[in-house]
């Protein structure tokens, strides 16, 4: 057996053939060390490899480069262990190193032989994921950048759509004062190849030059503290301090919407960073573009912000600050947990209940999970904050692992905003299809007429759910994914919002001739009756079509923030973490939507939804009122959010949970087994099933299924899932590690395990 799979008991070794070491020249050396790599492919186990002299010590958490496969495809991989012994037997040789240093400490790597293990990834793809490609690479010293060269009035008729999206960009750029863009910005931007982007540059209509990269400096300012802490902050603090310094810990702050976390969090930061430590905060991806955060970062020195909008070279140099300690604080979304902070005091979790959290593809870990664990392998306290703890959370306080302070009240002695409910089925003229019924409408008019703001949540995209036939119930559904296409009127197209299909509208019913008609809820039918009923009014969509950039959101932030903009309109993002003093109107256009979807968390979801979203309303000396248009009055987790009452909704929502069997009392496995054929992706799930109960005993856990996804179909690929549940996790995750390899081996198809899933769809 040339190749040694880790987690392998041995005797259940399988054969892997196209991986045994071809017979290559550069395979032949006698002697030398021997380390074992985790290459970053979905393959399990650690492959050995030989390390020549030439490239120096190897050391563990390594990157390099080598040949691996049937092909010899260069793959990256990471040293994983130098013990290895040179048996005589043929190996490859490693080709190349790619960092000088470790960027995996030993407490990284630990962390990540975790995250492998506990939700089921590979650990080569794993430690891929824990470190940003661009790390340890000496930054370059130069960047390509791009200006406009030509008006929009000489711009060809011929130009394919990429190219007028590059030139759009620029234009747009330019207009706002910040041209030239980066090379790479611009590529990502506009979804653009360097060859497109040649092209124009050959035509002359744009212009390429170099220019010395510039890289962010850290500032070291800290702004004085604007106010003195109240009372419940101040106690909420001194539970905290004595924890800093000290061992692992975890603290849940239940603090309501405007009750100044952010303050606490400040605080504790700089005591941390006072003796000498670095912090980590993790924000969700929408809060690194607000208001809030900014102040965070005026307040504390020397703080390295990690987002999605950084250049290659920024990212680098900012790892590399972080790495050598220079950096006191990383704030960032579910990445920034990996901050290879060599000093760590303190790790925060903002908004900890953010589904967001969770990492859609592998490894499909958990950000706030994984802090929890770093923070217990490091042995330094976590902090996670919230105003609508997660269930999960709330369980562990129940359970004694977590400790839970409060902030009941608002700072500055605020008033919670006044929530009523509305009925919308008596609200509405009958036969029209409108979606702001007479109360919310009346608000609206009397707040623009107070000349302050208005917040409007509608919690879907879209023009209108269905494109409909009303004689004979025809709906027009993507033919990859069987999905209700929703109707887009700028495109005048329907689209799949799961796979991004789109097709055109038939002129009449394709079933019987009939009259087709647009039906259902949809932010952009809020936004044609707003302008319908309030043409005077300036109003900005927030949702996932409008806003694919921080720039976008820096401009509708400054346009609400100064006043310019009255009315902002979106999905969940408007919910979250905003903070502008003349917000004095919050509308819900329907707390249903999030309700309909077939999910254990429906219910937590709208609660949560409606309280954050509530909570943007009032936050300064405006009071605020919120309007919720619902036609499920009676809905409690709706009743419950009117009163702000999270330990009403969570007793009521716990027992239910505990019944159902779901968690946070059990954990859950995911697989989706997907194959383009329906059968296939089906057999591949029976197999599945039939292998998982026989790996697991019955008494450890639950196997459910196999069963067609509530998705059944996305891109052309069938869904079949099954579900494990269990009351000891870590112990299902160990009997499944070593057998994960010989399971998609088996089941013929492609397998997706998903540990705790947040998205049941
Ligand atoms: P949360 O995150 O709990 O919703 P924030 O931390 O955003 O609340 O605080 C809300 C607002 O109150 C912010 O503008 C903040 O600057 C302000 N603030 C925080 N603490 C105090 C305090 N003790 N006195 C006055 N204002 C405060
Ligand atoms: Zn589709
Ligand atoms: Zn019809």
């Amino acid at each position: 057996m040339p190749v040694r799979l880790l987690w392998q008991p041995m005797g259940k070794l399988f054969e892997q053939p196209e991986l045994q070491p071809a017979l290559q020249p550069d395979s032949l050396p006698a002697e030398g060390p021997v380390v074992e790599v985790a290459v970053n492919a979905h393959v399990w186990g650690g492959y050995n490899y030989l390390w020549p002299e030439a490239l120096g010590q190897p050391v563990i958490g390594q990157r390099v480069r080598l040949p691996f496969g049937r092909g010899d495809r260069k793959r990256v991989g990471f040293v994983t262990d130098l013990s290895g012994r040179d048996t005589g037997r043929k190996l490859k040789a490693v080709c190349e190193v790619i960092d000088r240093q470790s960027q995996l400490d030993p407490h990284l790597l630990e962390l990540g032989r975790w995250i492998s293990s506990y939700y089921l990834c590979p650990l080569g793809m794993t430690l891929a994921a824990m470190v940003p490609s661009a790390a340890g690479k000496a930054a370059s010293k130069t960047e390509r950048v791009v200006f406009l060269a030509s008006e929009a009035s000489n711009w060809p008729r011929s130009l394919g759509g990429k190219q007028r999206r590059i030139l759009d960009e620029l234009a747009e750029a330019k207009l706002q004062g910040v041209e030239p863009l980066s090379l790479k910005q611009l590529r990502l931007h506009a979804g653009a190849s360097p060859d497109t982007i040649r092209r124009l540059d050959s035509r002359g209509l744009i212009r390429i030059e170099s220019r010395p990269v510039q890289l962010p400096a850290l500032a070291d300012t800290q702004a004085d503290p604007p106010f003195e802490l109240n009372a419940d902050q101040a106690k909420a603090l001194a539970a905290i301090e004595p924890k800093l310094g000290g061992c692992f810990s975890a603290t849940l702050l239940y603090g309501v919407t405007g009750s100044g976390k952010t303050e606490v969090y400040v605080r504790a930061i700089r005591h941390v960073i006072d003796s000498g430590k670095q912090a980590i905060l993790l924000v969700p991806e929408i809060a690194l573009a607000t208001q809030t955060l900014q102040r965070l970062v005026e307040r504390l020195p020397k703080v390295a912000v990690l987002h999605s909008g950084l250049t290659d070279s920024q990212r680098g140099f900012y790892h590399e600050q972080i790495r050598r300690g220079l950096a006191n604080v990383v704030v960032g979304p579910r990445s920034a947990v990996f901050a290879p902070t060599p000093n760590l005091g303190l790790i925060i979790v903002d908004e900890e209940h953010e589904s967001s959290y969770k990492q859609d593809t592998a490894p499909r870990y958990h950000g706030r999970d994984v802090a929890v664990k770093r923070a217990s392998l490091a042995g330094v306290p976590i902090l996670l904050g919230s105003a609508t703890p997660s269930l999960e959370s709330l369980h562990n306080v129940h359970l004694g692992r977590y400790e839970m302070l409060r902030l009941p009240e608002r700072v500055r002695n605020l008033q919670m905003p006044k929530l009523k409910l509305v009925h919308l089925r008596k609200e509405i003229t009958p036969g029209k299809i409108e979606l702001l019924g007479r109360t919310l409408t009346g608000k609206i008019a009397a707040t623009l007429d107070r000349r302050e703001q208005i917040i409007l949540l509608l919690n879907r995209r879209g023009y209108a759910s269905y494109v409909f036939c009303p004689s004979c119930n025809w709906t027009l559904t993507c033919r990859d994914c069987t999905r209700a296409l929703v109707f887009h009127r700028s495109t005048q197209l329907a689209m799949c919002h799961y796979c991004q299909h789109t097709e055109t509208i038939p002129p009449a019913c394709p079933a019987c001739g009939g009259k087709i008609i647009y039906f259902g809820y949809g932010i952009q039918r809020i936004e044609s009756e707003l302008g319908r009923k309030f043409p005077e009014a300036v109003f900005a969509r927030m949702d996932s079509d409008t806003m694919t950039s921080p720039k976008q959101f820096q401009e509708v932030f400054d346009g609400f923030g100064s006043g310019k903009i009255d009315m902002l309109l979106g999905t969940q993002m408007v919910a979250k973490g905003l903070d502008f003093p003349r917000v004095a109107l919050v509308g819900v256009v329907s707390a249903d939507t999030s309700l309909a979807i077939s999910d254990f968390r429906a219910a937590e979801r709208t609660f949560q939804l409606i309280v954050q979203v509530a909570g943007r309303a009032g936050r300064a000396d405006v009071p605020g009122e919120v309007i919720v248009q619902t036609l499920h009055a009676d809905e409690p987790a709706i009743q419950f959010a009117l009163k702000h009452d999270y330990e009403g909704f969570s007793s009521m929502e716990m027992p239910l949970r505990k019944e159902a069997n779901v968690p946070p009392y059990v954990r859950m496995v995911r697989f989706i087994c997907r194959h383009a054929k329906t059968d296939r992706a089906q057999d591949s799930a029976d197999e599945l099933v039939r292998c998982l109960r026989e790996i697991l005993p019955s008494d450890l856990a639950q196997v459910i299924g196999p069963m067609p996804a509530p998705v059944f179909k996305i891109k052309d690929r069938f869904r079949f899932q099954v579900l494990v549940k269990t009351a000891r996790p870590g112990l299902v995750q160990d009997a499944l590690g070593p057998q994960m390899a010989e399971l998609s081996r088996k089941c013929h198809a492609e397998i997706i395990a998903d540990v705790d899933p947040m998205n049941l769809m």
